[in-house]
């Protein structure tokens, strides 16, 4: 239920009602009266969560788990996916809003366009929290996320410590992504002063076009006809692109002898991991940035003013933000990371391996 049904049961000054009722536009999508369904909602609060995509295994996962934690917070939730589409994901944000949300999630499929989500939904006197992927150039009112900078840190230094000198590809995200931008930020944190060094070099670095594994197959594909196979080393940015490239890698009969990165801790990279193809990725427990962003919304649609430890420009302002730690996998601590959390299970991950090689749980 909105704040403004609040504010209106209290409400003496004639001034507050009017803002109120213009402000939070009480004739919703269908007509009806707003104020009947606010009171058959009751004092419940609603959280609208817009999602780019459900399309990487994470993303199920994020909404699976933010969805029980706003419920167990006593909120409602509303989900929306957009596919991928700016348009969609503009049409379903404007149509929570008018379902009277009292604040909005929102996981950008396009960091830039969807500050226009943000400006609506000011208007309206809801709060917008930016979830794992920062809105740029906005009055974003929180960012809940990983460190990404660190994200791409972590699948350099590991490519690195495979292949120490030698040609190297970078096989970025989205570029619309903005998480995208600071993956390969950590990334070349850690290569260019290599480069500089003339330990490596960098001869391919290209976004994939909607993290799309094809799009990634495709900029694999060209950097190896580009250098002729002569290729040492792969940073592919999430575990979907990193399938794309392993892919091009496999039918030149090089997967699994060029070391290759990617994020996620998704079931099909750990299984690569785990029979050589892959050589890490990147888990973020997506436990946390649910639970948490599902606290910041509630309190925030309660009105509650949040303390956070950090402040992230988005090209507009400071957005209050909560960074969470990731944690680099690799076949020598996938039982005490992904597997010990309950991520995934360890019949799951070792299903191609012959059952004599898997190691023993506690
Ligand atoms: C997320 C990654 C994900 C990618 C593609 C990024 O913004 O941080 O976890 O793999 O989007 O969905």
């Amino acid at each position: 239920m909105k704040k403004w049904w609040k504010t209106l049961s209290m409400a003496a000054a004639s001034l507050v009602l009017a803002s109120a009722l213009t402000g939070c536009g009480v004739v919703s999508s269908g007509g009806e009266d707003k104020s009947s369904q606010a009171k058959e909602d009751g004092d419940k609060i609603v959280v609208g969560f817009s999602m780019d995509t459900l399309k990487e295994e994470r993303w199920q996962r994020d909404k699976d788990l933010f969805e029980a934690k706003v419920k167990e917070l006593g909120a409602e939730v509303k989900t929306l996916a957009a596919n991928g589409d700016d348009a969609a994901q503009l049409n379903q944000a404007e149509q929570l809003i008018s379902e009277g949300v009292d604040v909005l999630v929102v996981v950008p499929h396009n960091a830039e366009a969807t500050a226009a989500i943000v400006d609506k939904a000011h208007k309206e006197g809801i709060k917008v929290i930016s979830y794992d992927r920062l809105i740029k150039n906005a009055d974003v009112d929180y960012y809940v996320s990983f460190d990404n900078v660190r994200v791409g840190e972590m699948q350099a230094k590991e490519i690195v410590k495979q292949a120490p000198t030698g040609n190297y590809v970078y096989i970025g995200g989205a570029d619309t992504d903005n998480n995208a931008h600071l993956f390969r930020e950590g990334a070349m944190n850690v290569l260019k002063p290599l480069e500089e060094k003339g330990d490596i070099k960098i001869v391919y670095d290209q976004f994939s076009k909607d993290w799309k594994p094809e799009e990634a197959l495709k900029n694999m594909e060209n950097a190896l006809t580009a250098n002729k196979n002569n290729i040492q080393a792969v940073i592919a940015a999430n575990d979907g692109t990193a399938g794309g490239a392993i892919q091009a890698l496999a039918a030149q009969g090089l997967a699994g002898r060029i070391p290759v990165s990617g994020q996620d801790a998704e079931l099909a990279a750990l299984q690569r991991i785990v029979e050589g193809t892959q050589t890490m990725t990147v888990y973020k427990p997506i436990h946390a940035i649910a639970t948490k962003a599902a606290e910041i919304a509630v309190a925030v649609a309660k009105g509650e003013k949040i303390e956070t430890d950090q402040k992230i420009p988005n090209g507009k302002i400071d957005v209050p933000s909560v960074l969470l730690d990731p944690i680099a996998v690799t076949k020598e601590n996938v039982l005490d990371t992904v597997i010990k959390d309950g991520f995934h299970k360890l019949e799951d991950v070792y299903q191609n391996v012959p059952k004599d090689q898997w190691p023993k749980q506690n």
